[in-house]
């Protein structure tokens, strides 16, 4: 049977936000642009996301009177990275972050609040409807001219003359269709949550993460570049997300970060394990280390207060209204209602308490998210717990790439025609994750690649050195 052939200007593996911005961009600059889906649905991770992008020296953030910088964005990754992450590539995103920020407006993206989150120090986090983000950049892509591939699923990259890559091949409920591409290939296939061997070769102990992440997610985007050679960064710093229910559902995100508002977390045994200011990546690693995997959420009726319905990670009403939050007048009937150790959970809270202000606390706490807010005491009946695991939600590593986005090889000579955006790349990141950097990263990478592919084809085509 001969294999069905379609020739491009640019072919795109992968809906989501990294793989849809180029899309758009480059079919809006006027190129011809396939766009492969290995699952029957589009957007990956990025449709089950919070929907949070991290920008700095945003519209919203002055309206709302809150400092933010390039540097302080700069400092805060770097920080919460280890300073394990390659600057180059920050450097490139935090010079494009406002064109991309304004991109997205152009193209619709509403910002209906800005709050603080993991590992940032100013409130960055630009809460979107995601799926409207991608449903809308889609359309977009469409009316361009673009055309989608649902459930292709590539496996194999083509290399034409100087070893360049030329296309790819994929598996289609029709058997396998070949795509040539002259602007070459754009992997922006996504992380590995899904993929158990990967998992097991790269961080076996997340194996005992709640799975998550896009159903399509299982590392094939990094095998096809690894095959050519391609080099790996950061691939020893994959953790799951501190903050699910272990019968958390797919239904809607269910992740409560109750601890940046003043909530404790200790395991059965009714003793803390880490300082829970810290990022919820470390924090996911944390609390693999304790019996079951297992950290309850602590907080009394202050911080419920704040709940926010509607609002990824602070929406307690939603928890509350499944049944996952557990609530009691008192702290030993709620250590017996939660199984926890009930002697030991009012002495911790009581140390916990006591600490406060002292600079005494066991394990250093002194705010509430990365070195912002005052930790409060628990003292306010009634008291709340909510059992929480760790979520396989990302990967956070994998190709190295030029802050071009070209894919390079183990040695990092750019194997050309080939390029990574989003979660399939290493190196942005380092040993942990900030709320709204992914989303961002994609979002700014996608659209540079995007343009630059455009320009160069164009140029080609006209004939411009
Ligand atoms: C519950 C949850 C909450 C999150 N919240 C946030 C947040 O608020 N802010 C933030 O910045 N980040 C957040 N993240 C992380 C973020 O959503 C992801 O890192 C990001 O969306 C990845 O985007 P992507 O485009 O690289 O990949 P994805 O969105 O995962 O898209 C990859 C796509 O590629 C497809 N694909 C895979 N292999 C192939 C193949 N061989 N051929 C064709 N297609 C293929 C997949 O099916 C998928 O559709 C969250 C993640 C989860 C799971």
């Amino acid at each position: 049977m001969s294999v069905k052939e379609h020739q491009v200007d640019l072919v795109v593996l992968g809906t989501g936000i990294a793989g849809q911005t180029v899309a758009t961009t480059a079919a809006e600059a006027g190129l011809s642009v396939a766009l492969l889906e290995k699952t029957d649905a589009r957007g990956g991770s990025s449709v089950m996301s919070g929907g949070y992008f991290a920008f700095s020296g945003t519209q919203e953030q002055t309206a709302h009177g809150e400092h933010d910088d390039r540097e302080l964005f700069l400092k805060d990754l770097l920080d919460v990275g280890d300073h394990l992450n390659r600057t180059d590539l920050l450097e490139v995103f935090l010079d494009r972050q406002d064109e991309t920020y304004r991109w997205l407006k152009d193209h619709g993206v509403e910002f209906r609040e800005i709050s603080i989150s993991s590992g940032q120090s100013a409130k960055r986090s630009h809460l979107s409807e995601i799926k409207d983000v991608i449903a809308g950049l889609h359309c977009d892509f469409e009316n361009a001219g673009g055309l989608t591939y649902m459930e292709h699923r590539a496996h194999t990259l083509v290399r034409g003359p100087r070893s360049r890559v030329t296309g790819v091949v994929a598996a289609s409920p029709q058997g396998d269709v070949r795509f040539s591409s002259r602007g070459g290939v754009v992997l922006a296939t996504g992380g590995f949550s899904r993929g158990t061997d990967m998992l097991r070769a790269f961080a076996p102990y997340q194996l005992n993460a709640i799975p998550y992440g896009g159903r399509g997610n299982t590392g094939d985007g990094l095998r096809m570049a690894w095959k050519l050679g391609a080099g790996m960064a950061d691939m020893s710093f994959v953790s799951g997300t501190y903050g699910s229910h272990p019968e958390t559902g797919e239904e809607f995100h269910e992740l409560l970060t109750a601890y940046y508002q003043g909530a404790i977390i200790v395991n059965r045994a009714g003793r803390r394990f880490t300082d829970e200011s810290q990022s919820y990546k470390t924090l996911g690693r944390d609390v693999l280390e304790q019996p079951e995997g297992l950290g309850f959420e602590i907080f009394d009726a202050t911080v419920r207060a704040q709940s926010e319905p509607g609002v990824p990670l602070k929406d307690i009403d939603a928890l509350e209204d499944i049944g996952h939050v557990l609530c009691a007048q008192t702290l030993e009937e709620l250590a017996r209602a939660a199984g926890i150790d009930a002697d030991a959970l009012v002495k911790t809270v009581a140390e916990y308490n006591a600490a406060i202000g002292e600079d005494t606390d066991e394990f250093g706490r002194t705010s509430l998210c990365n070195g912002v807010g005052d930790p409060a005491p628990i003292v306010q009946a009634p008291f709340y717990a909510y059992p929480a695991k760790s979520l396989m939600t990302t990967t956070y590593c994998g190709l190295t790439v030029t802050p071009d986005a070209e894919v390079t090889d183990v040695d990092g000579d750019i194997i050309d025609g080939l390029f990574g955006v989003g979660e399939v790349i290493g190196g942005f990141h380092g040993a942990a994750y900030m709320t709204g950097s992914s989303l961002a990263k994609g979002a700014v990478f996608g659209h540079a690649v995007g343009q630059r592919i455009a320009t160069e084809l164009t140029d080609e085509t006209e004939g411009t050195e």
